[in-house]
């Protein structure tokens, strides 16, 4: 027969263990690392303009003469930067650039063989996709 004489030794609760395992960290590293790189993107783009419209024979567009010459774009204002994209860009000797800015029929001329080369290069819905501010503006 057997007797239980003594509960008390059996009974031997574990301790809880009450470590604070949760310390929260709140502090974050916000420093937010962005710079604004758009003027680096049009100096990049200036940097690397290339023509379509013709060689890069050091000949001007216009005159063929071999002078110093400047890159000049199809098309100005807001499209000037499309232009550099897709090449449309001239380079033309200093004489003929004054020209491509001030005078109507030659700007057009040179308009019109951009759109013409770019058309028939791309498409003209590509054109009138990429260029159509040109002809929303009046
Ligand atoms: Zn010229």
């Amino acid at each position: 027969m057997k007797v239980v004489t003594d509960l008390s030794n059996s009974f031997n609760p574990v301790p809880k263990n009450t470590q604070k395992t949760t310390q929260k960290c709140t502090e974050k590293d916000s420093k937010s690392g962005q710079i604004k790189q758009k003027s680096n993107k049009l100096a990049k783009l200036e940097k690397d303009r290339f023509s379509i419209l013709q060689k890069n024979d050091k000949k001007c567009f216009l005159c063929k003469r071999q002078l110093k010459l400047d890159k000049h774009e199809a098309l100005g204002g807001s499209n000037r930067q499309k232009s550099m994209q897709w090449g449309l860009v001239y380079y033309l000797c200093r004489e003929c650039h004054s020209k491509a800015d001030l005078d109507k029929n030659t700007k057009q001329y040179l308009h019109d063989f951009a759109r013409e080369l770019f058309i028939k290069n791309y498409s003209e819905e590509l054109f009138l996709k990429e260029f159509k501010k040109m002809y929303r503006r009046k």
